[in-house]
């Protein structure tokens, strides 16, 4: 089977179980391959790309509600021809199917989507986000820039030296080399005016210019 998905791309994985003939269940997932140079960014889910409704959250049947914060579904498709996306979030992994859906109706770009599991991640945010960070760069090595919204996206993306930038309601500003910015027509300008952040080399202090609002 190994073999099946070697190709750089994006495969289709599906297990079906049949009893005396008749499909019983399936399930199926999509399988990523990546070169293990190409540039990778983090981007967090709960009021980052999503202005989240908690309460359509907390039953997992139903359809989530949530609007997708302005501009984040076009600026995150223009930034995924140059990027491979991963969404990381502290959302817990039932709630994979919902979320996948919202993304995918929503027109956010496909990519993995890494969710919290309570019996084998840390219980802080920033612990575990900053381990799954770590596996990734294990096995990719431009894991460079990380988008979110709380501090312990700032503290996990920092530790693992990611280009940081963090949504907040202020003018732009940079403090501690993070880049804060107010929506995602700033983050489509910072990336406009600094060329330099789609470098596979670049570097969580990486000299920027900041948009001007
Ligand atoms: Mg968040």
């Amino acid at each position: 089977m190994g073999r099946e998905f070697d190709a750089p791309g994006t495969h289709r994985l599906t297990v079906a179980y049949e009893r005396d003939g008749v499909r019983a269940a399936e399930a199926s997932a999509a399988v990523y391959v990546w070169q293990k140079h190409e540039p990778i960014l983090v981007v967090d889910v709960d009021h980052t790309v999503a202005n989240t409704r908690t309460r359509d959250l907390l039953s997992l049947s139903g359809t989530e509600q949530s609007q997708p914060l302005p501009d984040a579904p076009e600026v995150l498709r223009e930034l995924a021809r140059s990027f491979h996306v991963v969404y990381l979030t502290g959302r817990p992994r039932e709630l994979i199917p919902k979320t996948r859906e919202w993304l995918q109706r929503c027109g956010f770009p496909a990519g993995p989507l890494l969710t919290w599991d309570m019996d084998r991640h840390p219980w802080s945010q920033a612990d575990f986000k900053r381990e799954r960070i770590h596996d990734l760069q294990d096995h990719f090595d431009a894991v460079r820039i990380g988008i979110g919204d709380r501090g312990y996206d700032r503290k996990a993306y920092s530790k693992r030296k990611l280009f940081t930038i963090m949504l907040d309601d202020d003018s732009p500003k940079r403090v501690n080399n993070v880049v804060y910015l107010p929506d995602w027509s700033a983050i489509r300008e910072l990336f406009a005016r600094n060329p330099q952040l789609f470098s596979p080399k670049l570097r969580r202090d990486e000299p920027v210019s900041l948009p001007i609002r």
